[in-house]
């Protein structure tokens, strides 16, 4: 195995250290791998000034298209170590070997499509009144705030960084606490491959340390998070002071909605998989099953078939469930494992699995009715839901009826249905006979209601990681 960095922050392109540092552990295990730095306001504001450093220097200085070279590089860079990051991410946060290889090539992919971004979004010109010429530019916010979970720490940093640095802005990051590895280590691959020192800056430390005083640092003009909804309330509440603009990704209970007339073999699979990727860490897992009365015991049967037989194991072993990511996560899960809800299948645990790793056996539960917890709260966790419904207008208000709104997934074959229900669910995300859409870097992403605001992903993250500044010439 890998060793874990020293412990140290990426302040411009130097190793920073800090007096207090914090272990790492690895998931699957339970032991202390290895310490990260503590970083705390203190590293946060010179992160802050050296990304400013770079927005006035050599950063700030190159051509949309100079940025975008630099970042093609640095997508080649991260596809090159694809390898070397998937296994430091399998020890450092539990992920399953091919889905953490899957983060690092999505996070090169983003690179790419946000480098090859940099130079096509244009500002417009507004036919006004006579005698004057108006056109609108597009322009980076200046240094950007990236809080990063632990859950897909490679994908977050690319879909938010890339986006960011695409439109010229210079990034602070800090990454989850379980989790700083491969962002110390995406932080590096860049500046080799070519990124200016300053534009892209790596602080790891505690959320209520290092995250809220990144959040409310006055030189911070835009911040990107993903996690809860109770922290990103408080990164909100801590940016509006001085009028920061905040894009909020927090996660959802996502429906995937069956009908009779669907093509099970197509769906089932989906249907699992969306459930127990990263073991249920997902946030937007399609964590509750609607399944229409006439095929609900062929599709749970088919469905406990999957589930039954899911392996479950150490990271760095690749099974199809890896551990969670702590023990506070398995406790949390836990609690709704044992909620006495009907239990249609649970994967079994090897015997000889380490016994301070954080696992929990992938379950499905049967007969969950819409007011209950495990069909309306977050678990993150390798747990499915399923509900029945009998019509149409059941299904679409019970796929509504959380707090939450990220992605829904619908399968039928009835193009009328495909589109009523595309159009009638409360979401951000809607796959009709698919879900994800393999990842979808092209994609973008975010949610209503208490998923959060804001779009990332897709050509849609360049408009919020810029802002927009209209000029009035009048020449007569
Ligand atoms: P948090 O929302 O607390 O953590 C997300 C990020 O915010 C981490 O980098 C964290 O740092 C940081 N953070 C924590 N407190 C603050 C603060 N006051 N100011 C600024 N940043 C802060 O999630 P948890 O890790 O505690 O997970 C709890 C639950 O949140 C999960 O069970 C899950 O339901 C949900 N979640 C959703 C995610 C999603 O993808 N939408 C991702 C992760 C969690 P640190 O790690 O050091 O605490």
């Amino acid at each position: 195995m890998s060793a874990p960095l020293a412990p140290h922050c990426l302040i411009g392109d130097e190793t920073v250290t800090t007096a207090r540092t914090l272990p790492v552990h690895d998931p699957s295990t339970g032991e202390e791998t290895g310490r990260i730095a503590r970083g705390a306001g203190d590293e946060i504001d010179r992160a802050v000034r050296a990304a400013e450093g770079a927005r006035a220097g050599l950063w700030g200085g190159l051509d949309a298209a100079e940025r975008g070279a630099i970042m093609g590089d640095i997508a080649s860079a991260i596809r090159a170590r694809a390898g070397e990051l998937a296994v430091a991410e399998a020890h450092d946060v539990g992920k399953p070997l091919k889905q953490a290889r899957a983060d690092a090539l999505a996070c090169a992919r983003y690179f790419e499509f946000y480098g090859g971004a940099a130079d096509k979004l244009h500002g417009q010109t507004i036919p006004f009144r006579r005698g004057y010429t108006v056109m609108t530019l597009r322009e980076p916010h200046g240094v950007t705030g990236h809080i990063v979970p632990w859950n897909y720490p490679m994908q977050i940093i690319g879909r938010s960084v890339g986006a960011a640095l695409a439109m010229g802005n210079a990034c602070v990051v800090k990454p989850g606490e379980d989790a700083s590895q491969t962002a110390l280590m995406l932080g590096r691959i860049a500046i080799e491959a070519g990124l200016p020192a300053g534009a892209m800056n790596v602080v790891p430390g505690l959320g209520q340390e290092a995250g809220a005083a990144l959040s409310g640092h006055p030189g911070i003009r835009h911040v990107s998070f993903t996690g809860s909804t109770v922290t990103g309330a408080d990164v909100q509440q801590a940016a509006a002071g001085r009028a920061a603009p905040v894009t909020l990704e927090l996660g959802g209970k996502s429906p995937q909605v069956v009908f009779a007339d669907a093509d099970l073999d197509a769906a089932l699979p989906f249907l699992a998989m969306a459930a127990v990727q990263n073991a249920g860490q997902t946030c937007s897992a399609g964590s509750r099953v609607l399944i229409e009365e006439a095929v609900y015991d062929e599709v749970t049967a088919r469905l406990a078939e999957h589930f039954a037989g899911l392996t479950v194991g150490k990271a760095i072993d690749d099974p199809d469930v890896g551990p969670l990511i702590n023990a506070r996560q398995r406790r949390k899960v836990g609690d709704f494992l044992d909620c006495g809800a009907t239990v249609l299948a649970r994967a079994p645990l090897p015997d000889d699995l380490p016994e301070g790793g954080h696992y929990v056996a992938p379950t499905l539960f049967g007969d969950v009715r819409p007011d209950d917890a495990l069909a309306r709260e977050e678990v993150f966790g390798p747990v499915l839901a399923c509900l029945k419904f009998t019509t149409e207008t059941e299904a679409v208000a019970m796929a509504n009826a959380t707090p939450y709104g990220l992605v829904a997934g619908v399968w039928t074959r009835d193009g009328g249905r495909q589109l009523r229900m595309a159009h009638a669910l409360e979401a951000g995300q809607v796959f009709i006979n698919n879900y994800g859409a393999g990842g979808g870097v092209e994609l973008p992403f975010g949610g209503v209601k208490l998923s959060g605001h804001g779009r990332e992903k897709g050509f849609e993250a360049l408009y919020g990681f810029s802002t927009l500044k209209t000029v009035a010439i009048m020449h007569g």
